[in-house]
C-alpha cells in the first residue's frame, strides 16, 4: 500500500525537495498540495505529480488559480488549508509553511491522527505544549524534519529514558561567524540572505544569520524530545557536518554525521520507519579533514539567549518571541530595520508583554496578535531613526 502524503508549503525550499523524494518512490501517492501565494508553480506541480486539490493560503492567489486551473479544486485562506488537512484521507502531512501560519495546519493533521513531518519549527515554538499534548491524544507521531532534530530523534531512538544527559545542537554560525557586535551595525540584506552551508528560504536564512534559528530550535527540542533547557546546549561547528549531538550516562557521546543536505532528513520523515536509497555524495572524513566547534558569541548574537529566556518564562512568551521575530525580520528584509533592531525589537516587545499561561489555542492567537502590534510599532519607531 502506497503512503498517502500531504504537502504544505509544496513551492518553498524544503517541499521542492520534497517533491524530488516523491518522484523517485513510488511508494509515495500525493493527495494534495498547498502553498502560500505562488499558484502558478503550485498549478505546475499539481499537472506534474496528478494531484487534484491543492490550497493557496493568500486568498487572492486562491480566487486566482481558481480562474487559472479548472482540471481540479483550488481552496484557500487558512480555513482552506485546514479543510485540505482534515478531507486529504492522508496517512502522513508534511508541514513545510513557513512562520506562525504553519501551527493551523498542525493542529489539523494531529487533531485528526495524521502522522506529521514537521519542517515547520514555529509549530513548536508558539504552540509546543498543546501540539504535544493533541499529538499524545490522538496518537499522531511527530517527524521532525529540521536537520538537528532529525539527527537527534534518530540517536535518540536506540536509547532508554533516563541514560540521556545532554542534547547538543551545532550551529553554522552563519554568514556572520567571527564578527563582532560592531561589525554587524551596517551588515545589509545580501550579507545577511548568504548562508555558508545551507540553501535555506528568506525567513530562515536571516534567522541563522542571528542565530535566533538556533534559539527556535532549542525551544522545538525541549518539546519533541522532553529535556529541560538547561540540558540542551548549542555548540558553533562552521562546517555543518555534524547535525547534532547526544551525551549519555555512561560517558559516551553519539553523533549524526553529513553533508549538509536536506534531503536527508525530508527522506528519513517520508519513510520512517524505513530508510531507502539517497543519491547523495556519501561523507569521507579524510576528504572533510578537519572539524571545528566554538563557543556562541552571545554579546554579537543575542537573539540565541533572548530565545532561551522567553523559553523558561513559558507561557506565552515563547509565542511572542516569534511573532516580534517574524515582524522585525520581514521589516529588515524589506530595508526598514537594520540588522541589530531585529534583537532590539524582540527584547522590547517581550519587555513590553508580560508572560500569560496557555490555556487554549486562543491565547496564542490574541498574544501572537498583541506581539505583533507591539513589535511592528517599535520598528515603525526605528525606521524613523533609519538614514533614507
Ligand atoms: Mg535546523
Amino acid at each position: 500500500m502506497p503512503r498517502r502524503l500531504l504537502i504544505l508549503g509544496s513551492t518553498g525550499s524544503i517541499g521542492t525537495q520534497a517533491l524530488e523524494i516523491v518522484a523517485r518512490d513510488p511508494e509515495l501517492e500525493l493527495v494534495g498540495l498547498s502553498a502560500e501565494r505562488s499558484s502558478d508553480a503550485l498549478i505546475e506541480q499539481a499537472q506534474r505529480f496528478g494531484v487534484d486539490r491543492i490550497a493557496l493560503a493568500d486568498a487572492d492567489a486562491g480566487a486566482l488559480a481558481a480562474e487559472q486551473w479548472t482540471d481540479g479544486e483550488v481552496l484557500s485562506g487558512a480555513e482552506g488549508l485546514v479543510k485540505l488537512v482534515v478531507e486529504s484521507g492522508a496517512d502522513l502531512v508534511l508541514n513545510g509553511l513557513v512562520g506562525s501560519a504553519g501551527l493551523g495546519p498542525t493542529v489539523a493533521t494531529l487533531g485528526e491522527g495524521i502522522d506529521l513531518a514537521l519542517a515547520n519549527k514555529e509549530s513548536l515554538v508558539v504552540g509546543g505544549e498543546l501540539v504535544m499534548a493533541l499529538a499524545e491524544a490522538t496518537g499522531a507521531q511527530i517527524l521532525p524534519v529540521d536537520s538537528e532534530h532529525s539527527a537527534l530523534h534518530q540517536l535518540l531512538a536506540g536509547e532508554r529514558p533516563g541514560t540521556v544527559e545532554k542534547l547538543v545542537l551545532t550551529a553554522s554560525g552563519g554568514p556572520f561567524r567571527g564578527r563582532t557586535r560592531e561589525d554587524l551595525q551596517d551588515v545589509t540584506v545580501e550579507e545577511a540572505l548568504k548562508h555558508p552551508t545551507w540553501d535555506m528560504g528568506g525567513k530562515i536564512s536571516i534567522d541563522s544569520a542571528t542565530l535566533m534559528n538556533k534559539g527556535l530550535e532549542v525551544i522545538e527540542a525541549f518539546h519533541l524530545f522532553g529535556i529541560p533547557y538547561e540540558r540542551i546546549d548549542v555548540v558553533v561547528h562552521p562546517q555543518s557536518i555534524v547535525h547534532s549531538m547526544i551525551t549519555l550516562c555512561d560517558g559516551a557521546a553519539l553523533a549524526h554525521l553529513g553533508h549538509p543536505d536536506m534531503g536527508v532528513p525530508i527522506s528519513y520523515a517520508l519513510h520512517h520507519p524505513d530508510r531507502v536509497d539517497v543519491p547523495l555524495r556519501r561523507l569521507d572524513l579524510a576528504e572533510v579533514g578537519a572539524l571545528t566547534f566554538e563557543p556562541v558569541d552571545h554579546d554579537a548574537f543575542p537573539c540565541l539567549g533572548l530565545a532561551r529566556a522567553a523559553a523558561i518564562a513559558g507561557g506565552t512568551a515563547p509565542c511572542v518571541l516569534n511573532a516580534a521575530n517574524e515582524v522585525a525580520v520581514h521589516a529588515f528584509l524589506r530595508g526598514g530595520l537594520g540588522f541589530l533592531g531585529i534583537a532590539a525589537v524582540i527584547e522590547r516587545t517581550l519587555d513590553a508583554l508580560a508572560p500569560a499561561p496557555v490555556r487554549a489555542f486562543e491565547s496564542l492567537y490574541e498574544a501572537d496578535r498583541e506581539a505583533r502590534a507591539i513589535a511592528a510599532e517599535l520598528v515603525q519607531a526605528e525606521s524613523e531613526r533609519l538614514p533614507h
